[in-house]
């Protein structure tokens, strides 16, 4: 038995490949400077995994922004416009991911997708009707090289062509068989090249193949497969999967001529009884036992009874997903020694697998026995006031009186809004200053009022810029918070923060989500005052804003002592005092993010309601359902891909909901037309996830589009999501085209 990961967090101990990567975008080190970071990183990580006792190590796991768009890169999958822009290749890199303005040229980014269910977002590749796919990018070639000259022998990781083709865009009228052929040819070329190298091992990542599959998925996997078994020659492939379990095709996947298939035995415990029900002698499983994406230490005794019924000859012991999903190390947070002992983050889960490892071949009894322990008595106390007033919620604490058609109507009336009302979704630029004073703040270099000084001055400066624009819904720019969920979650009990518990969220972004210790309430108001402080300044409308409790759990290490759903509703309870204090305190309009309602969405559709959205919505009603009737209520989401759960999202009941329809098109408001979509909706007219300025023209030629599709009074006009990443100017010239945009408009309708 050995040891081995899927992949390792690539932004560094301290992020240091984020802040590198963004002095590049300034302009303020070389190409050549950041190759250097990157190769420095990724001698530290695997001599870091090699230090720990692991026996495989992956490569080809780092990535200066995406893996996904790096595969499209090796495979030439790109538009044409990036060929033919006289750009460096790490510029065209970056382009096709963060879009370019500039002399040479102007692109568009490519859209972003959540990967599967994590909060984890990919760069989205198009194969194109005349895609030329063949291997032009050496990256999965030079890093092995590198590893190698290091004196590491790695294992490279590959997205495989089966994901590749599920989780991109497909040019019209093309499937993904047309593009089969020349699939098969190119990861045969990478077969050969790194047989030449002296690989031992590949790894191909399938995670698609844990979603409910049709006959015709499964006939393209061997189309592809079929062709490229028959070409190892030599070279030993890993099918790895993760997020789930294999159940609709595992029978057949053992019977293909993989040496290894990777399962996830944590997301997917319905892998046991498929392996139980045999697994081939000759094969080796990579069991996915440690848990790629929680915090907790890993329950030693439960997962050595599990991991010993397998029926398996030839095992290796692995994380359940890549870790990319957790943390890099403990070792740089400042919990008290009891709290620190239950977590284990990236380098910690190395040395749990290799304790594993030892308790399960020599028999070991030390660690075992330490990890007893931990697990020996409750980490927390329960609040039972909290536990009996959720045994007691009925139904009409999950419904809003009257309904939404009577209170759209009263709605109109009181607010008096324009056609077309435009608003933004919630925060304004992070400027540096912004960020360092409220650093400055937390290290206690400048006082509470000087804080609060500096808070308000913002708040008017915006308010009056908003005003002087045109904007009709104004909101105070959420300079007070960087991180919604740990600005919420530090004014709720139950929650812990880390120092530098980072996890990439999308190429040099991060999140950092606090942790869910114990039962949560709410301690204080939260967000009351600068609300109201801002309502105070004007005399239209000024938007709350507070993130909903689907959003805060799913954006949080959850528990694992307690169900999802048990959270969720504590959290609902929470949110539900702050947004009757605001409206208490004259907010009239409450918008309530569910920036990521979709992100646990169960990956197959048969679990969709009974393990999610059955308790994900009504945690959502919970939260407004006692506010008067003239009070609007907002929602937000980021994504567009709702189309499968139209209903679900009409069934939480808001006022008025945005999402990001901007970055892929606007298909989406067909199926709310068809499925008479009852909430009042901004799907959003420009992508902000990139810094380029949409012009008037561009921004009304999508009013135009939307209109075509959803009935005017239904339409509210923003950008598709929050304006924290971006600069002031390009913030102010979009949204100064987006309200003139609007008004041009109107004046057609
Ligand atoms: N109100 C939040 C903001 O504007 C929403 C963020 C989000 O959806 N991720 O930043
Ligand atoms: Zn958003």
């Amino acid at each position: 038995m050995t040891t081995t990961i899927i992949g390792f967090p690539r932004i560094g101990e301290f992020r240091e490949l984020k802040f590198q990567t963004e002095k590049y975008f300034r302009g303020e080190i070389t190409e050549n400077e950041l190759a250097a970071v990157g190769a420095d990183l990724r001698k530290k990580h695997w001599q870091l995994v090699k230090d720990s006792g692991i026996d495989q190590i992956p490569s080809n796991d780092f990535s200066f922004y995406d893996t996904t768009l790096d595969t499209a890169f090796l495979l030439n999958i790109l538009p044409k416009e990036i060929q033919t822009i006289d750009l460096s290749p790490l510029d065209k890199y970056f382009a096709l991911a963060r879009g370019y303005q500039g002399e040479k040229g102007d692109i568009k980014a490519r859209p972003m997708k959540k990967w599967f269910n994590t909060n984890y977002h990919y760069i989205v590749p198009k194969f194109e009707k005349d895609a030329d796919i063949k291997v032009v990018g050496t990256k999965i070639f030079d890093e092995f090289q590198e590893a190698k000259t290091l004196g590491i022998q790695t294992r490279p990781v590959l997205l495989g062509p089966f994901t590749l083709l599920q989780i991109s865009e497909l040019a019209e009228d093309t499937e993904p068989a047309d593009f089969a052929a020349e699939l098969v040819a190119a990861y045969q070329e990478i077969f050969a090249t790194l047989n030449e190298l002296g690989a031992e091992w590949l790894q191909l990542d399938e995670p698609a193949l844990v979603k409910d599959l049709s006959s015709q998925d499964w006939a393209l996997f061997q189309q592809l497969y079929h062709p490229l078994l028959q070409q190892k020659n030599g070279l030993k492939l890993l099918l790895q999967t993760y997020f789930g379990d294999v159940r609709d095709v595992y029978t057949d996947l053992v019977q293909l001529d993989f040496d290894g298939i990777g399962l996830d035995f944590v997301e997917g415990p319905k892998n046991y009884e498929l392996v139980i029900g045999g697994f081939p002698a000759e094969k080796t499983l990579f069991a996915g036992i440690v848990n790629g994406k929680n915090i907790w230490r890993n329950h030693y005794e439960q997962t050595l009874k599990a991991v010993q019924k397998l029926p398996v000859e030839n095992l290796v012991l692995s994380t359940s997903c890549s870790l990319l999903h957790v943390p890099f190390t403990t070792e740089n947070e400042t919990f008290a020694p009891e709290i620190l002992k239950h977590f284990a983050f990236a380098k910690e889960k190395l040395t749990e697998l290799t304790e594993l490892n030892v308790i399960l071949k020599e028999g070991q009894q030390t660690p075992l026995i330490e990890n007893q322990q931990l697990f020996a008595s409750p980490r927390t106390e329960e609040n039972q006031a909290l536990a009996e007033k959720i045994a007691h919620l009925a139904p009409q604490d999950f419904t809003r009186k009257p309904a939404f058609s009577d209170r759209e109507k009263l709605q109109r009336t009181v607010f008096d809004l324009p056609l077309l009302p435009t608003t933004t979704i919630g925060s304004f630029p992070q400027t540096r200053e912004v960020k360092q004073t409220r650093a400055k703040f937390k290290r206690q270099e400048i006082s509470a009022e000087e804080y609060d000084q500096f808070l308000a001055q913002q708040i008017n400066d915006w308010l009056q810029w908003q005003e002087e624009i045109g904007l009709d819904v104004l909101v105070h720019g959420e300079f007070e918070r960087n991180d919604m969920v740990e600005y919420f979650g530090q004014n709720l009990s139950g929650y812990l923060f880390s120092q530098n518990g980072w996890v990439q969220s999308y190429g040099t972004r991060g999140v950092k989500p606090p942790i869910i210790w114990g039962d949560v309430s709410r301690k204080k108001p939260i967000t009351v005052k600068w609300s109201t402080y801002a309502q105070q300044q004007t005399d239209k409308v000024v938007k709350g804003m507070l993130t909903g409790p689907v959003t805060i759990l799913n954006w949080s290490f959850p528990r694992e002592d307690i169900s999802l759903k048990e959270s969720a509703l504590q959290l609902a309870l929470a949110i539900q005092e702050e947004v009757l204090d605001l409206e208490a305190n004259g907010i009239r309009v409450i918008q309530i993010d569910e920036a990521a309602l979709r992100e646990k969405l169960p990956l197959r559709k048969s679990d969709w309601y009974s393990e999610y959205l059955d308790w994900a919505i009504p945690a959502f009603r919970l939260v407004h359902s006692r506010v008067q009737p003239t009070i609007q209520i907002h929602t937000h989401m980021c994504y567009s891909e709702f189309t499968d759960i139209i209903s679900a999202i009409d069934q939480m009941d808001a006022d008025v909901i945005s999402f990001e329809a901007s970055r892929s098109n606007l298909t989406i408001l067909d199926e709310l037309n068809a499925q008479r979509f009852q909430t009042e909706v901004g799907p959003g007219v420009y992508d902000i996830h990139s810094p380029r300025v949409p012009s008037t023209e561009e921004i009304l030629q999508t009013i135009r589009a939307i209109l075509a599709k959803v009935p005017k009074e239904k339409v509210w006009i923003n950008p598709d999501c929050g304006l924290k990443t971006r600069g002031i100017p390009e913030t102010r010239d979009s949204l100064q085209n987006l309200t003139a945009a609007a008004k041009i408009v109107r004046e057609e309708i």
